[in-house]
């Protein structure tokens, strides 16, 4: 789908994968004019295909269209477009229980500028794969480090949008930590360098007895489809959640942690490393809680359990 600034998105057409042509003063190329999206497709036993609150994703999108000065398709033209690449990729979508297909829509500015400007034009792009566990640990539990000089996002920022270039700033952090044989970073607040934040592509939760806690929203993490989901999940469970500041100081006495994210879904933590002191969950086990969590959303995903909150879109 294409459009100009100020319009609106034209009707789309479904196209072979392949490479796309792009100018080398294109606004994502030259001023990270670029968001994106990520959600999944499950194959039921039934033949049925589902997708998991695919609206919530539209308007993320829209969001984080209007603090990066683009103009977005509408909820119901990124639905349909997701439902169509979906269906049109059928046979790609793992069988029951092996995985799921991941789709990534894309919005950018792919028209030519060469001064610090909003794009003239824009793309709106989705493209699919086949995807297994996120972690090389599946359920097993990952293993995180605090990072302490690197930030992910400074308040005012782009750090509660899914822009690209939030991915290009945890890279570093990242592929250190990854060479230590660490899972991935947990990144603190840049501004008291003591509250926690988020994990580079997941966010994080706190389990302390029957209360769950997680960061609050408040522009430097992203919004999770998969956070807001857990809370209303772990609520319906009888859990008391709190969304608030959370010190570093209170991993130390947490029952577990688990991160979510619609690659990870649910991932239990079995020890985060915060200046050279690591702190193990669990026996280094899956805690009771996160399997629980685990178990009743994936059951949902999958359409194993019944949908009282309304959250499957089913395509066939
Ligand atoms: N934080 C970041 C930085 C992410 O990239 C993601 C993945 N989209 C998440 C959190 C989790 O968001 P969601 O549950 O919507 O996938």
């Amino acid at each position: 789908m294409k459009c100009s600034q100020g319009e609106n998105f034209s009707k789309g057409e479904l196209q072979r994968f392949g490479n796309i042509e792009l100018s080398p003063s294109a606004g994502i190329l030259n001023y990270g004019q670029g968001l994106f999206e990520g959600l999944k497709a499950y194959r039921k036993h039934d033949g049925n295909i589902l997708l998991f609150r695919p609206e919530e994703n539209a308007m993320r999108l829209n969001m984080g269209a209007e603090r990066m000065c683009m103009p977005s398709p509408s909820v119901e033209q990124f639905v349909e477009a997701v439902k169509a690449t979906v269906l049109a990729n059928e046979r790609w979508i793992p069988p029951p229980g092996k995985g799921s297909l991941y789709i990534r829509p894309l919005l950018m500015g792919s028209g030519a500028v060469l001064g610090l400007a909003p794009a003239p034009a824009y793309t709106f792009l989705i493209y699919v794969s086949p995807v297994g566990n996120y972690f090389k640990e599946g359920l097993a539990p990952i293993n995180l480090v605090v990072e302490t000089e690197m930030h992910r996002a400074t308040p005012g920022g782009t750090g509660g949008v899914k822009t690209v270039g939030n991915y290009a700033a945890v890279l570093k952090a990242q592929s250190a930590a990854k060479a230590k044989g660490y899972s991935d970073v947990l990144y603190l607040d840049s501004v008291q360098k003591r509250y926690l934040e988020e994990v580079s592509s997941c966010n994080v939760f706190i389990v302390k007895g029957n209360l769950i806690v997680t960061p609050a929203i408040k522009g430097t993490i992203l919004p999770g489809i998969t956070r807001k989901s857990i809370i209303d999940v772990a609520l319906s469970q009888g859990f008391q959640v709190e969304e608030r500041l959370v010190s570093v100081d209170e991993l130390l006495d947490a029952d577990e942690v688990f991160c979510t994210g619609t690659a990870v879904v649910v991932s239990p933590v079995g020890s985060i490393t915060h200046q050279g002191k690591r702190v193990t969950y669990g026996n280094n086990g899956v805690g009771l809680v996160s399997q629980q969590l685990y178990s009743a959303l994936t059951s949902l995903q999958m359409g194993l359990t019944e949908d009282k909150m309304g959250w499957i879109v089913k395509l066939k």
